[in-house]
């Protein structure tokens, strides 16, 4: 196989996703990358353990729009002779694999949770039938175009530095029709769901916005970030971008606490490959303590600010 990934960046660093995909391909047997912006030939060598990393550098790259790093990416596939094109899951990899896989004509599969390589090809493994069942699926061409499940993969911690290539930049008139009007950002204080080590999710059993709070304080307390159920999200209670489930975001923090959320498996496919789940809910019957490694049976409105507090009077030494 000759794998290539997409590395997508923001703000000067290569999204954890992306090198999460790139250390599971270099896994596999080994896989290159593919960097496209404008200034970011330094953003390389942060594609530890690839091979080679092709880097498209260019002004006309600078806005994050799909059509320009399809150009990109298919003389690429072409240059480097890949059969196989993997990509984290984002709307900008969304829809530049897309446009990738109807340019050469590709198979596309997308919200893999696992890769394997078996006799030389590429299986994928996906969730079906709203995740309650998972199945292997293959390709029937090459190149092969993969797009990864949110928060699957870890990056790897250590690796060589790649070798970087010039990709040269060869846009279609078509390609450069669109333009970037307007980029806004969602304000946010502190680490994404995606990337927070810890996660503290509230659900329906916080009784009502107000009691966000609570979550909000032990996130806090605990330095991570603060995620929701779909029930709070329909509610009003709660932004979507922090659900977490199958319709929302996957996270795999090394601590995820779960108050008052049932445990729903729409809810558990998003979070059930976290390190350490601890959940509290006043019904002991929840399914959400089938999966998790440790229970409170309680009124989160007891547990939760005491927990908080108990967590400030360690992290201040008492
Ligand atoms: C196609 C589809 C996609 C979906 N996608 C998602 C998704 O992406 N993410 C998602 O989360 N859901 C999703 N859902 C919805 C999912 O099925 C559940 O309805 C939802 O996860 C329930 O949210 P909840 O746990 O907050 O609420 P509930 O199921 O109502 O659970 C509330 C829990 O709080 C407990 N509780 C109540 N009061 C207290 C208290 N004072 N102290 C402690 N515990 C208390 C209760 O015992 C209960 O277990 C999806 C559903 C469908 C059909």
């Amino acid at each position: 196989m000759a794998t290539l990934v997409f590395l997508e960046h923001h703000g000067g660093e290569i999204q954890k996703g992306a090198l999460g995909v790139l250390a599971s391909a270099v896994s596999l047997g080994g896989a290159d990358g593919v960097i496209a912006g404008s200034g970011v030939g330094a953003l390389a060598t942060q594609a530890k353990g690839a091979g080679k990393v092709w880097v498209a550098d260019d002004p006309a790259l600078e806005a994050p729009l799909p059509q320009p790093r399809v150009d990109v990416l298919a003389k690429v596939v072409q240059d480097g002779g890949y059969d196989t094109v993997l990509f984290a899951a984002s709307v900008l990899a969304a829809d530049v694999a897309a446009g990738l896989a109807a340019r050469l004509d590709a198979g596309l599969n997308w919200d893999l949770v696992d890769l394997q390589q078996r006799d030389g090809t590429l299986v994928g493994t996906r969730p079906a039938l709203g995740d309650s069942v998972y199945v292997e699926v293959g390709w029937k061409s090459e190149p092969r175009l993969g797009i990864v499940r949110a928060g699957t993969f870890e990056p790897a911690e250590s690796g060589g530095e790649p070798e970087v290539v010039s990709a040269g930049v060869e846009l279609e008139d078509f390609s450069t029709r669109a333009t970037m009007l307007e980029q806004a950002h969602e304000e946010q204080t502190g680490p994404s769901i995606e990337d927070a080590d810890i996660v503290v999710a509230g659900g329906r059993g916080l009784g009502g916005p107000e009691n966000f709070a609570l979550v909000e304080d032990l996130a806090k307390a605990l330095g991570g970030a603060v995620a929701a159920t779909r029930a709070v999200v329909d509610a009003g209670w709660y932004p979507y971008s922090t659900q977490v489930g199958q319709t929302g975001r996957s996270v795999s923090p090394k601590l995820y606490v779960a108050c008052g959320i049932s445990g729903a498996i729409q809810h558990k496919v998003g979070m059930q490959s976290s390190n350490v789940i601890v959940a509290i809910n006043k019904d002991a019957n929840a399914p959400i303590f089938e999966f998790s490694d440790l229970g409170v049976v309680g009124d989160v409105h007891q547990v939760v600010p005491r927990l908080t507090e108990l967590v400030r009077a360690r992290k201040g030494g008492s």
